[in-house]
């Protein structure tokens, strides 16, 4: 008889997990005052407090909120002035927008592989894609590890290129004191239903430069430049706290959150530490047990790393230790027996079904251009290797469980280990 979940045995799993997002009393109460006062949106007294205390938080003196994390990688494109022809360089693996928002300003993404043990993307291969060209490098936060940021920062200042850091999957990760989105240039968040800290859609901006934050204010706003950035300014004192002279509008559109998203993120701020902490006992937990298990390995933790943020956990499978059985079928055994989804990691962008650039005839501007942002001209093999046949993922709210449900998922492995007979 069987004794895999998947081949109809019992599974190791008997109850469910966290669900996500997590929500009580403060957001119903404050979803109620935003709706009697009749201010949903456009500068409202939510949204102004969010910017402030989102800013805080992240440790940068300026915050701007947008529609979502796609818009903001844009925007920050935009508010650095990159355009037509400019080249930036941009991890392999990661989801479409951190691509897709360079050909949306008609630049060139150039995709450069990643590190084997982090996923994030490999100093020394930035260094290879330079060329007279580059005007920026976005990294990515990916999942639970980072880049080797202070590295990638000495590569940006010695070739004059910007850095903008995407990290819609790591709101409050701390590195030697900073968290992501204060290293670079401009930091780029997402709140959408799945991330670390969510208002069902929505995103924001982050920066240290004033003119970077105006900029970015104007271009969520239709290309409104703010008369002042303190977002205390009583604004029927300023006329609506628009600039109204020629010279100070830029060309954008409409990129803004609404008091409603503003509201529930200012509850799920408060909410954020806790569950970091939580989710971080937790991931230590299950990497310190993972280094015990022959084909499970966790990913790299930097040591300046004092407090991790997860988006979806990940880690790495080693088929050759258990008997060659293919990681696709190891997650799906993974799957019963959890009563979890267990996912790959995001596939590989020179092949990904979700970006595919050559398809949108607004970006054939030019024959060449087009060649140029051909997604298939780039040979990403590690990129490939753990998409392919290492990655292993699932969401971060799964962290949230008790110490005790982590073990469920460490008997899960160890049976799946001991029952791979059944698997192959
Ligand atoms: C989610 C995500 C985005 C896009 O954010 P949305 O709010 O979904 O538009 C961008 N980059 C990364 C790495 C993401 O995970």
């Amino acid at each position: 008889m069987s004794k895999l979940a998947i081949n109809g045995g019992k599974s190791i799993r008997k109850k469910s997990w966290p669900k996500w997002p997590i929500v009580g009393k403060e957001e119903l109460d404050l979803i109620s005052e935003v709706t009697s006062s009749g201010v949903w949106s456009y500068n409202g007294p939510k949204e102004k407090e969010f910017r402030r205390k989102f800013a805080d938080y992240i440790g940068t003196k300026y915050a701007v909120c947008a529609a979502n994390g796609t818009v903001t990688l844009q925007m920050a494109l935009e508010a650095l002035d990159i355009g037509y022809g400019d080249e930036i360089i941009v991890p392999g693996l990661t989801w479409q927008a951190t691509a897709s928002c360079c050909v949306d300003v008609n630049a060139i993404p150039v995709l450069v592989d990643i590190e084997e043990d982090s996923w994030c993307i490999d100093p020394v291969k930035i260094k290879e894609a330079i060329t007279s060209k580059t005007k920026a490098i976005i990294i990515v936060h990916l999942y639970g590890s980072n880049p080797k940021i202070n590295e990638i920062i000495k590569i940006a200042k010695e070739n004059n290129l910007y850095l903008i850091e995407d990290a819609a999957h790591q709101h409050g990760t701390i590195i030697n004191g900073k968290k992501p989105g204060s290293f670079g240039d401009i930091g780029s968040f997402s709140f959408q239903q799945s991330k670390g800290l969510t208002s069902g859609e929505g995103g924001a901006l982050t920066t240290n430069r004033k003119d970077f934050a105006e900029k970015l204010d104007a271009l969520r706003n239709c290309g409104r430049k703010p008369v002042s950035l303190n977002i205390n300014i009583k604004e029927e004192e300023k006329g609506k706290g628009y600039y109204k002279e020629e010279g100070n509008f830029v060309h954008s559109g409409n990129y803004r959150i609404t008091e409603f998203q503003a509201a529930i993120l200012l509850c799920q701020l408060q909410r954020l530490d806790e569950q970091l902490k939580k989710k971080e006992e937790n991931a230590i937990y299950l990497n310190k047990k993972f280094k015990e298990i022959d084909g499970i390995i966790p990913m790299r933790r930097d040591k300046e790393t004092q407090l991790q943020a997860y988006f979806n956990f990940a880690f790495r499978y080693g088929k050759k230790y258990f008997k060659n059985l293919h990681v696709s079928k190891f997650r799906e055994a993974l799957s019963a027996e959890l009563g979890l989804d267990i996912e790959p990691c995001y596939e590989p962008l020179n092949n990904c079904q979700l970006y595919r650039p050559l398809t949108k005839k607004r970006y054939n501007i030019n024959p060449e251009y087009f060649k140029k942002i051909n997604p298939l001209k780039f040979s990403l093999p590690v990129c490939e290797n753990a998409y392919r046949n290492e990655s292993i993922t699932f969401h971060h709210s799964a962290l949230l469980a008790e110490k005790e449900d982590m073990n469920d998922i460490l008997d899960a492995i160890d049976k799946i280990k001991e029952n791979v007979d059944e698997l192959l």
